[in-house]
């Protein structure tokens, strides 16, 4: 049993973005007291994108943190991302450890932390990297289990884009995660709907959804002030925020325990939404070509349809269709509508270019 499996659903990981003080970290450990916490999280370090802003309290941190576990009863969890993190978080016995997504994406980084975590026994978890690439987070998994650990988890944070879609400050790409979990069966994966939005209105909706895909657990920045925030101010929720999130949040229970069912379910949806684009891209190629071959025959005085072409696109087309199993009357149906439209097109007069700029 891995100290990652949850006895219920979610495997709950909450807690502020940064410690920021003593008073910021109790404050909202008082306001998390007696939620179904498995690990209380707070960044010691902190990676920053550009210099100059609060890096983190560092090594007096795992003081206040201390405190909190003996006062609270939370077990810890803090990023690490240099072989000295490691060392200092097993000195003051921080109880799990997250990798972060820019050094994941780094795997001579990687190698040193499995370095330093080599012949310790402590749970450690692996952020995505920023890009989407499934294989440097299996690498970065890869090398964290050959040092010796034997409780590993993935946490899913979304990726970096240039330009942000649906207002996310991460895109989910769910099917990276879903990708990993089918190269690695069984293991066990969270969510980060915190970094995946940006937003604390909108954690909900993905930490729900993360449940519906069938993740195991949720990783939620909490904060007692988040408007005063050092760090990630948009979307840390309030420990109330986060207890709303949790009394309406629905785990299906139609989803056996272990089974793999709707991470199955999500990724064929998303080849099939993959494939379906590439059908709407080729469908607007051919009546592209449909327009061009319009043109032609009106310069030649032809009729746009023609129906001994029209018969050699049917025969064609059912009996390629046959010999990949499709049935013949479903690619008739299929290639009249889309025959259809291209006689439509081709009728069309084609814009002129004064019209056109209007
Ligand atoms: C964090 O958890 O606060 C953090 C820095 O996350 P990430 O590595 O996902 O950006
Ligand atoms: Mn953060």
């Amino acid at each position: 049993m891995s100290f990652f499996t949850p006895a219920h659903k979610p495997f709950l990981i909450a807690g502020p973005c940064s410690a920021e003080s003593r008073e910021q970290l109790w404050q909202t450990a008082r306001g998390m007291a007696g939620l179904p916490l498995q690990l209380f999280r707070a960044g010691v370090w902190k990676p920053r994108t550009r210099p100059g802003s609060f890096e983190g309290k560092g090594a007096i941190a795992l003081d206040w943190l201390q405190e909190i576990r003996q006062e609270f009863g939370f077990a810890l969890a803090i990023e690490v991302a240099e072989a000295e993190h490691v060392e200092l978080a097993l000195q003051y016995g921080i109880d799990a450890l997250w990798i972060g997504a820019r050094t994941t994406v780094n795997p001579f980084q990687v190698q040193h932390l499995a370095d330093a975590l080599r012949g310790n026994d402590i749970p450690v978890m692996v952020k995505n990297p920023v890009n989407p690439d499934v294989d440097l987070w299996q690498g970065a998994i890869e090398r964290i289990k050959t040092a010796g650990i034997k409780d590993v988890a993935a946490i899913h944070r979304g990726f970096s884009a240039y330009k942000t879609v649906n207002s996310y400050r991460n895109q989910p790409n769910w099917i990276i995660p879903v990708e990993l979990r089918r190269r690695i069966p069984g293991l066990p994966i969270f969510c980060d709907p915190s970094h995946i939005t940006g937003k604390a209105d909108l954690v909900p909706r993905v930490a729900q959804k993360a449940m519906d895909i069938g993740f195991d657990g949720l990783m939620i920045e909490t904060h007692s002030h988040p408007e005063a925030a050092l760090t990630d101010a948009a979307q840390q929720l309030s420990p109330a925020g986060l207890k709303d999130l949790l009394q309406q949040l629905v785990i299906r229970k139609e989803i056996p325990s272990g089974s793999d069912g709707m991470l199955e379910l999500e990724y064929l949806r998303q080849v099939a939404d993959n494939i379906d684009a590439e059908i709407i891209d080729l469908l607007s190629r051919r009546m592209e070509i449909s327009s061009q071959m319009g043109e032609i025959k009106r310069k030649n005085n032809m009729t746009a349809y023609q129906p001994e072409r029209w018969r050699e696109i049917m025969e064609t087309r059912r009996s390629q269709g046959s010999r990949l199993m499709l049935d013949e009357q479903y690619i008739s149906a299929l290639w009249q509508i889309i025959h259809d439209e291209s006689i439509r097109r081709q009728l069309e007069q084609p814009v002129q270019n004064s019209a056109k700029n209007q």
